[in-house]
């Protein structure tokens, strides 16, 4: 159950930050991107959230401003998803069953682009969103999640498997390995 399915680079992010409101999406879009599939649950807002706050509404309502596609891509159940959408008034992807490239497809079929390179996502597990954009040919910004705690068994099962890689991620992507690391508050092994 804990072996690496795909070649490491599949679950490699493009770039990590903390939280999505660390993200320089002025610098997002002129390098080039113009649409955003963003994970819901403990990217956005944590799993006992039901409905955003003001300042969730205030960042992806900017981000729109920029002239960003945003479009929702989540996990989640139908029933939360558009509830959450609809706050936000951005479209969504329900039951995206990340890591498989079935929801990207249909988020991509909805966006407006004329290369994947303009195309990025954010998520905060390997396991489901880096892994999956990765697949589809997506960059992946990876950020910390927001509240462990109420992580179903299966999303704390991805974290075992998601240390194992990033430890397996080192030796040739040192410096991802490294931000990662500190974003999630641990000792850096190659700086001994
Ligand atoms: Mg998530």
């Amino acid at each position: 159950m804990l072996n690496v399915l795909f070649g490491i680079k599949n679950y490699v992010p493009y770039d990590c930050y903390e939280t999505i409101f660390d993200i320089d999406y002025q610098k997002l879009y002129q390098s080039g991107k113009r649409v955003i599939l963003i994970d819901i649950d403990n990217t956005i807002i944590p799993y006992d959230f039901d409905l955003p706050k003001e300042e969730h509404l205030k960042l992806i309502s900017e981000i729109k401003k920029i002239g960003f596609q945003v479009i929702f891509l989540s996990n989640n159940h139908q029933e939360r998803v558009k509830k959450i959408a609809q706050a936000f008034d951005v479209e969504a992807i329900y039951s995206a069953c990340k890591p498989l490239k079935k929801g990207f497809r249909q988020a991509l079929k909805l966006a407006t682009f004329s290369s994947k390179k303009e195309v990025v996502t954010i998520g905060d597990q390997i396991m489901t969103d880096v892994l999956g954009s990765n697949r589809s040919g997506l960059e992946a910004i990876l950020v910390k999640p927001i509240k462990r705690k109420n992580e179903k068994w299966y999303t704390k099962l991805n974290r075992k498997i998601e240390n194992r890689i990033v430890r397996r991620m080192n030796k040739n992507y040192p410096e991802i390995v490294e931000k990662i690391r500190e974003l999630r508050g641990e000792a850096v092994e190659n700086k001994m």
